[in-house]
């Protein structure tokens, strides 16, 4: 037992090198310890003890290991997702797409929506919950993942609006099993090329299948863009996310199955999704 707050300077400092926010993580490694809020701990801090597990864990952030692994969760949207090694962390940028699906159906909202390659399930639920009305059907090639997806709209009370298909886009006749006349599309599909140098939290603890896309990182766009017409009501709307250097030959993939294309920028100023119309 010691002051929590040098505690918290000390764990800062070991973790400046494998860290790009060396103070948040261990402020919010410290509240996980202590089973209490981040803002909580802020305000307790001066009379708190360390907790006994703290140093083991600012050990394993220390390997690289996410903060949302060994929490167990992610916020995204304001909400809350469950996540482990079988899913990608869902991550702020993604945000983005949740943004534009909010202003694009402000009005009218989205009757049937689909995600593809859900993973967490992070972009179908961040929707279902702005939609009230709406329901939704997730993909993914991973059973696991799906299971995880499945417990997040458990817990998040929208499992009665959001349906779980194991599905792999790489099968033959895959739209057919999904049906059509979705008013809304959303997919952040593995887009990152093999050959690209990722940093050793998301390489070393990340699933790849949700990564990785073939040399160029186009592999899965190759083979979503193409199946939308089959998915997408006659006035629906894709929104897919993409990498930062990959608008143009994802726009060009859409341009040629005779989409008009629209791309946004995330708050970091990147290029990071499309949308489609026809
Ligand atoms: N944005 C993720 C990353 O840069 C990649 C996500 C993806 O491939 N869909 O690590």
């Amino acid at each position: 037992m010691g002051d929590a707050a040098g505690a918290l300077r000390e764990a800062a400092n070991r973790l400046s090198e494998t860290s790009d926010s060396p103070r948040l993580d261990a402020e919010l490694l410290m509240a996980h310890a202590l089973q209490m809020e981040r803002s909580d701990l802020l305000l307790k801090l001066p009379g708190l003890d360390v907790p006994a597990e703290f140093a083991s864990l600012v050990e394993r952030r220390r390997q690289s290991e996410p903060i949302a692994h060994i929490v167990g969760s992610k916020e995204f949207w304001g909400l809350d997702f469950r996540v482990t090694p079988d899913v990608l962390i869902p991550r702020p940028d993604s945000e983005l797409l949740i943004e534009e699906a909010v202003s694009l159906f402000a009005s009218a909202h989205p009757q049937r929506i689909a995600d593809l390659g859900t993973g967490s399930g992070a972009l179908l639920l961040a929707a279902l919950h702005e939609f009230p009305e709406s329901r939704g059907l997730a993909i993914d090639a991973s059973a696991a993942a799906l299971q995880i997806a499945h417990d997040n709209a458990d817990a998040l009370g929208l499992a009665d609006r959001a349906r779980f298909l194991l599905l792999d886009w790489t099968a033959a006749n895959w739209t057919s099993l999904l049906g059509s006349g979705f008013d809304l599309v959303l997919a952040n599909p593995p887009y990152v090329s093999t050959d690209a140098r990722l940093s050793a939290d998301v390489a070393g603890f990340e699933p790849h299948q949700a990564l990785f896309a073939g040399a160029d990182g186009l592999d899965d766009y190759r083979m979503i863009i193409p199946a939308l017409e089959k998915l997408l009501s006659p006035t629906g709307t894709a929104l897919l996310e993409i990498g930062f250097d990959q608008a143009k030959p994802v726009s060009g993939l859409a341009a040629d199955c005779g989409y008009n294309v629209e791309l946004k920028q995330d708050l970091g100023g990147n290029d990071r999704l499309l949308v489609l119309r026809r």
